[in-house]
């Protein structure tokens, strides 16, 4: 078995203000090793459950947060940007068996997550055919456009609650919640071992988390900065719908992905 593995800092353990996850700030090294531990977990319980072959994605800032270090000789990483638009999902394609999600967090506009954000904290929220589109569900459909399941995550609250609506069988494991700017933490011992628990559970699971890829896309942006609204609503394809938001109509997958690889940056 074949797997891949997409992971992000802010829904990690602990993890709760936005200079936790900048690499220039003395607190954020613990958060990075935090990371660590997290994905090492869910690796070494994907590897006990029959994963041969692990591919681990760094997702978060320059994408080099993970130690390359401590990686098990089955785990391959892919660190830093490749520029491609894939981004936290660069290297995946159909020789796949699953996606699992470590670190993944509640999307921009999100009020039960304090750092909730989708890709930058440049849109106010950004909704796909009219759902709030988090990191969680733009991967996932670009895993779903070459038919690999999705079928674990890990992360704050009400990123768990909106993978499960998405996906029913996914299994989650949740790392804390929020309440307005406060972050309420599960502790380090319970989330390591619901990771391997569940990453267990998961693998077992696979075939009832495949996503089906809607036919058509409405992709919106409402931008926080007017001007950056008006800047990208001359991207092909893109229209302005007022002031602040933007939007595009496409059946293409690929389109959308590429369009927010740019106009959110
Ligand atoms: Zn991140």
């Amino acid at each position: 078995m074949k797997v891949f593995i997409s992971a992000d800092i802010e829904g990690c353990c602990g993890v709760s203000f936005v200079a936790e996850t900048h690499k220039d700030e003395a607190v954020y090294q613990t958060c990075a090793e935090q990371m660590t531990e997290e994905v090492l977990a869910v690796c070494q319980a994907a590897h006990e459950a029959g994963a041969d072959e692990i591919v681990v994605k760094d997702g978060h800032g320059d994408a080099s947060n993970i130690d390359p270090l401590k990686m098990p000789a089955y785990v391959t990483l892919i660190r830093g940007k490749s520029g491609h638009p894939y981004n936290m999902m660069f290297g995946l394609d159909s020789s796949f068996d699953a996606v699992l999600y470590v670190g993944y967090h509640a999307a921009a506009g999100n009020p039960e997550f304090v750092i909730s954000h989708t890709s930058t904290g440049n849109s106010q929220y950004i909704r796909l055919n009219g759902a709030y589109m988090s990191e969680f569900l733009l991967n996932s459909y670009t895993a779903a456009s070459m038919g690999v399941p999705v079928v674990f995550l890990s992360g704050d609250r009400a990123i768990c609650s909106s993978a499960r609506d998405m996906v029913p069988a996914i299994k989650t494991v949740e790392t804390k919640y929020g309440i307005g700017g406060s972050t309420f933490c599960i502790s380090q011992e319970q989330v390591l071992k619901e990771l391997g628990e569940q990453t267990k559970a998961a693998l077992k699971n696979v075939s009832a988390c495949q996503l089906m890829l809607p036919e058509i896309f409405e992709y919106e942006v409402a931008y926080k900065d007017w001007k950056k609204a008006y800047q990208m609503s001359f991207y092909p394809g893109m229209e302005s719908v007022d002031t602040f938001t933007n939007r595009m109509q496409t059946k293409n997958w690929l389109d959308v992905v590429t369009a927010h690889s740019f106009v959110v940056y």
